[in-house]
């Protein structure tokens, strides 16, 4: 989708992806390779003008060393790194004044014990590096249950644990800042997850209060601007009553911020692609009331979607397998009821998630 938004604003691309049949393949020259071989990635950024990424799972390493070599790495490492530990990232947050969930790093089953004891129960202990979709996580409801989680993730790398936060909802908050120091925010997104994998957005937020969304704004400002960051970036947040607590920050394009495609007057594609290059950013209103649906392991019927009012359909030319996100299709509408009314005919005609 990052390579897509680049074709009208005359940016060539070139990706590098560890598969032969990556989506990007179709939309840009493709380069076969593992992300942490710094080999790879020096043959896919030669002769680039600039290096971005839209996986936090690229080598933090590899891509400071192309920045000591002379390229330009946006958004910068220092940002990739922390955002790929757990406990880095929520410190720096933290150091930033930005509210996070309660956590404590556990170093062994004896480190679990006392962060159980600090944190209470429920609790999710994590692995710090390299989870994603609610993998590598295990909920401990009971201190009875410290036992199954150490055994489940003790092999897993270091670990964090975080208090269980019963949140009223899931929001994020998706923001781009350019090469100028100019920050532009998408109206915050309220995400429903399953299983730890997001199955609907919708924007703007219903129930947004300005409040909210000038909170949630100044945490992705703070970030911003400590990293001198340039590209988009994602806060994944927790609302429980009138506190926001982030959960995750994403230093690149998000999955719910797909809606902003059809949805915003400027997608967080096309704005990436206009931060990196260094151009102005575009407007990033929503132009009315939108969602966006994931389609997780299967996919609708086309011309069944197709033919609702509203509605667009994406597919990513990925083999359907549980759990993976293959799809997304977004309804836009005027106003609330309408788009609950388009909602409710897409769904009838998508077949369940399988994952
Ligand atoms: P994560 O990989 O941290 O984004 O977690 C995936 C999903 O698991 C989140 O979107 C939440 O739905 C849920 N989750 C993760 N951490 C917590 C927590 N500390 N308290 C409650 N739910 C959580």
């Amino acid at each position: 989708m990052l390579a897509l938004a680049a074709i009208p604003l005359g940016v060539n691309v070139r990706c590098l992806d560890p598969s032969p049949d990556a989506p990007a393949g179709a939309v840009s020259e493709l380069t076969v390779g593992p992300l942490d071989d710094d080999l790879a990635l020096r043959a896919t950024a030669t002769g680039a003008e600039v290096v971005t990424f839209e996986w936090e799972g690229v080598s933090a390493a590899a891509t400071r060393g192309l920045e000591l070599d002379g390229w330009i790495v946006r958004p910068c490492p220092a940002a990739l790194a922390a955002s790929q530990d757990r406990v880095d990232e929520k410190s720096a947050l933290t150091a930033l004044g930005i509210p996070v969930t309660p956590f404590v790093a556990v170093d062994d089953h004896a480190g679990l014990l006392v962060a159980l004891d600090q944190l209470g129960t429920p609790a999710v202990l994590k692995t710090r590096r390299g989870g994603y979709d609610g993998k590598g996580q295990h909920v401990i409801h009971a201190d009875a249950d410290a036992d199954a989680a150490w055994k489940d993730l003790a092999n897993s790398g270091p670990l964090v644990l975080e208090a269980f936060v019963p949140f009223d909802r899931e929001l994020s908050i998706i923001a781009v800042r350019g090469v100028d120091g100019d920050v532009r925010t998408w109206p915050l997104t309220e995400n429903v997850h399953r299983d730890g994998i997001l199955r609907i957005s919708r924007a703007p937020a219903p129930d947004m209060t300005s409040d909210l969304q000038e909170r949630a704004a100044s945490y992705t400002h703070a970030v911003l601007e400590h990293f001198e960051y340039v590209g988009v970036l994602t806060l994944e947040l927790f609302q429980v009553g009138n506190t926001l607590l982030v959960n995750e920050m994403a230093p690149r394009v998000h999955n719910s911020g797909h809606w902003t495609i059809e949805g915003a007057v400027t997608s967080q594609f096309e704005n990436h692609m206009r931060a990196v290059a260094g151009w102005p950013l575009g407007e990033t209103s929503a132009r009315g009331e939108v969602a966006m649906v994931n389609c997780i392991g299967a996919l609708p019927n086309p011309s069944s979607v197709m033919g609702l009012p509203g509605v667009h359909f994406h597919r990513y030319g990925k083999a359907p397998r549980p759990g993976r996100k293959v799809g997304h299709v977004t309804v836009t509408a005027p106003d609330a009821h309408t788009l609950a009314g388009r909602l409710a005919a897409l769904q009838a005609v998508l077949p369940p998630d399988r994952g």
